[in-house]
């Protein structure tokens, strides 16, 4: 290895916050490296701030939200406070462009992949026109951002409907329609446009086929800053709500063996096509007759990596910390020599709790924790975001409090596990999505692994 290559972190800040700025804090420590974090007035009483070594208010008067996307203030604050790099986590900066291309030239590293990666895969049309060159399997669709009404129109001509309208910078389920007819399209099309200005600041809309009823398989990559780039499996993340995930689980036991070697060797493909760094997810839709087309690539750490970990024995945040500090994947710290490297343990469910209310069509609840107490034993990992007795969850960020990630040899015992550990958490003060988390890890559909990105519309009696 050239040493030369290596610029070793003393100095990480979190541009994020909640349970992935805890997530990254815990992995620099364990890599010895000081945690900086920053913090919106509104998490002044946050846990996560206390979970770095240092923590920093920023944003005042901006917002909750917009404080975390302060792109210039975040930067001077970190060159201010000697740090060397900066992990943006998930949502907020971590798919913005001009952060990483801002943070490089200040001479800070960013923790992912490269702008140019960035730029093209944050985009969903861009990306599949580089699935296509890479000859992986799309949606058919309009495949750039539509102008006129007559090109929906031609293309529903030839394909009929259903389709979907999507943002092309949309993201978290948000910026998509769904249509069934001629009247419907013409009502979309401009309303989707100003929709997806407002929420993503840019209007492009493209069009493509809305499947029957898809599983949503999605893949785990990791590549190195030389070229070199393995797969760590695939995820099943269909159990979903508004086209938000709930539930996910790994390995996609319910697919053909064949199945699941094609879309690894497809996301891999893709992959190596833009010579990708640092970990990121090819995401895919299998239709019911097995046809599997590419979605989107998701270029930075996601909610649900934590299955792939467990399964595979792999610390996914660490990794990304050590290839951008130039490691290679082969080094003695990464341990992966290439593909054969990657073996897949056991398996692996997580179960979002969110501080939202099922039986209130899942509003978000707000107030104070009276009591929390949380499960752990053997097969039972939990990723905390603000939970703790006397917390105050707030109405600014998303409602996700923990996540419970359980482990076993079967998918059998994954789901007792994960079943029990629901039930031994006590939660109160908030109302919580956990009846209904149970309802669904132990409904026949979902033990079969035959759940589909449907399976919560199509089962009212989840809800009971
Ligand atoms: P986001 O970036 O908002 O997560 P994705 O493109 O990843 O959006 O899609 C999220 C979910 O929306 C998918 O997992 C799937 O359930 C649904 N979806 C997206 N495109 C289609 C499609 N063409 N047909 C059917 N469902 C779709």
């Amino acid at each position: 290895m050239d040493a030369q290559k290596i610029k070793k972190f003393k100095r990480v800040l979190v541009a994020n916050r909640g349970e992935i700025a805890i997530r990254i804090f815990r992995a620099c420590k364990e890599l010895g490296i000081r945690t900086v974090a920053i913090y919106s007035e509104e998490d002044k009483t946050s846990l996560f701030r206390t979970k770095a070594d240092e923590s920093y208010l920023i944003g005042k008067n901006k917002g909750p939200v917009e404080a975390y996307l302060s792109i210039d203030e975040i930067i001077s604050l970190a060159l201010k406070k000697g740090v060397d790099a900066i992990h943006p986590g998930y949502g907020f900066l971590a798919e913005n462009p001009e952060f990483a291309r801002k943070c490089r030239d200040a001479g800070l590293e960013f923790i992912g992949p490269s702008v140019e990666v960035l730029e093209k895969m944050g985009d969903k049309i861009t990306s599949k026109q580089v699935a296509i060159n890479a000859q992986v399997p799309v949606i058919p669709g309009i495949d750039k951002p539509i102008q006129r009404i007559e090109e929906a129109l031609n293309f529903v001509k030839d394909h009929g409907f259903p389709v979907i309208i999507k943002a092309a910078l949309g993201g978290g389920g948000r910026g998509m329609r769904i249509v069934r007819n001629t009247d419907e399209l013409l009502l979309a099309l401009d309303s989707a446009k100003s929709e997806a200005k407002k929420a993503f600041g840019v209007e492009d809309v493209f069009i493509e086929k809305y499947l029957d009823s898809p599983k949503h398989i999605e893949v785990q990559i990791l590549g190195d800053n030389y070229g070199n780039i393995v797969h760590l499996y695939e995820r099943d993340c269909s159990i979903q709500r508004r086209h938000q995930k709930l539930i996910e689980y790994a390995p996609a036991f319910s697919l053909s063996e064949k199945l699941r070697k094609k879309i690894c060797e497809d996301a891999l493909k893709l992959a190596k096509s833009v010579n990708y760094s640092n970990a990121g997810t090819v995401e895919f839709l299998v239709d019911k007759t097995g046809n599997h087309y590419f979605i989107e690539m998701n270029p930075r750490i996601q909610v649900e990596h934590t299955v792939t970990e467990v399964i595979t024995g792999i610390d996914i945040v660490q990794c990304q910390i050590l290839i951008a500090q130039g490691y290679p994947l082969n080094s003695e710290k990464i341990l992966i020599g290439g593909q054969h490297d990657i073996q897949v343990n056991g398996y692996a469910i997580q179960s979002r709790i969110t501080t939202e209310d099922p039986t209130q069509n899942f509003a978000p609840d707000t107030g104070k924790i009276d009591v929390y107490r949380t499960s752990s034993g053997f097969g039972i990992r939990l990723d905390g975001g603000n939970g703790f007795t006397g917390s105050i969850i707030t109405p600014f960020y998303d409602s996700l409090l923990v996540k419970v990630t359980a482990h076993s040899r079967t998918f059998e015992d994954a789901v007792s596990k994960a079943v029990r550990a629901l039930k031994e958490m006590n939660i109160s003060g908030v109302k919580t999505n956990i009846p209904f988390l149970i309802n669904v890890l132990t409904h026949e559909t979902f033990l079969k692994g035959l759940a589909n990105t449907n399976f919560i519309n199509e089962n009212p009696e989840l809800f009971n």
